[in-house]
């Protein structure tokens, strides 16, 4: 029987496991299937407070964890298969084996998302990735293109014009959500080119085994043409990690955690920290600052239990 289990490794996670480590509650971080979560997939993080000279990612997230090693905290790889949290104690299945908890702090993260066509999912690992600083170095001088119009998919694509010969963003809309800075400095880079109100609707060639070209489509004239690419990076958004928790947690229609308030969900006990509930800000500091929320809640919570 564990005081605490937190359920994710990235920012969230790790803050949560520091603090409840620190209070001397001995937690247990399920690492799941991103380890390290976002930031172990970003390179350069240059607004996390504390860094006057930018961080790696992997490293922010790497550090935090010694850091709550430091006080105690274990980690455990794994994921959760199921979760039975109607009554205490709670217990949770990882990969077959039973655990049990007074608390725990659910800091899952959202994972990326797909376009959903048949071809990509064959081609994920030859050409198709939704992680431009994983995969960005194997197409050097080659053509890239990169599906968004968030701050993800501008982001990608000045990082991915280190390496490609030629980056297109491709964007279903003209109407862009990312910050203006980033949309800014995606359209000064001369190697981007930009084509909007464009969709793709096929990716080759299967039979090949490696992305080759797309076929796009224009949403407003209805022109279809292809065009050759090699690598070809999502940029679309993320889908929160909350498959286990469905009918006992309350969620949004999207699947987010719906807070009860602080870092509270609807069972008193359990508590969210980072981009599983939150949809709005999803920075490495605000899902810091969650986990801690979370670890002070479940604190006081064990505290009042009196455990
Ligand atoms: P996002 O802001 O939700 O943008 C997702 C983009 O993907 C939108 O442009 C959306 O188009 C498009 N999209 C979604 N589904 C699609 C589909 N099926 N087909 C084609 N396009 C699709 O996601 P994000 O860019 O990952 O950003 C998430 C959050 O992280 C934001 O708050 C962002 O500011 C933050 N962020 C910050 C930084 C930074 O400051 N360094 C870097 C990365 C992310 P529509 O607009 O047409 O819906």
């Amino acid at each position: 029987m564990r005081n605490v289990i937190i359920l994710g490794s990235g920012c969230a996670g790790n803050t949560a496991a520091i603090y409840t480590a620190r209070a001397g509650l001995n937690p247990l971080v399920v690492i799941g299937h991103e380890p390290g979560g976002q930031l172990s997939i970003t390179t350069d993080v240059e607004n996390f407070p504390g860094f006057p000279e930018g961080v790696m990612g992997p490293d922010l997230v790497a550090n935090m964890q010694r850091q709550a090693e430091k006080f105690g905290a274990e980690y455990v790889y794994g994921t959760v298969q199921k979760a039975e949290l109607s009554q205490q104690p709670f217990r949770l299945d990882i990969d077959g084996e039973w655990h049990e908890c007074r608390a725990l702090i659910i800091a899952t993260g959202a994972s990326a998302r797909w376009l959903g066509l048949p071809n990509e999912q064959k081609l994920i690992g030859h050409g198709v990735s939704s992680c431009a600083t994983c995969d960005g170095a194997f197409y050097r001088d080659r053509q890239i293109m990169v599906i968004g119009g968030g701050d993800s998919a501008m982001e990608e694509a000045n990082f991915l014009t280190r390496f490609g010969e030629e980056v297109t963003l491709v964007h279903r809309s003209e109407e862009f959500r990312a910050s203006k800075i980033m949309l800014d400095r995606a359209r000064a880079n001369p190697k981007i080119k930009m084509l909007t109100n464009t969709v793709v609707d096929d990716i080759y060639d299967v039979h090949k085994n490696e992305v080759t070209g797309v076929k796009l489509r224009n949403v407003v004239t209805g022109k279809i043409w292809d065009q050759e690419v090699d690598g070809f990076f999502l940029a679309i958004g993320h889908r929160p990690n909350t498959k286990p928790f469905v009918g006992q947690i309350d969620l949004d229609p999207d699947g987010y955690i719906l807070s009860r308030g602080g870092a509270r969900t609807n069972i008193e006990g359990v508590f969210h920290a980072g981009d599983v509930e939150d949809r709005i800000y999803r920075q490495a500091i605000t899902a810091a600052g969650s986990g801690c929320k979370a670890a002070i809640e479940a604190e006081r919570f064990l505290e009042a239990e009196g455990h």
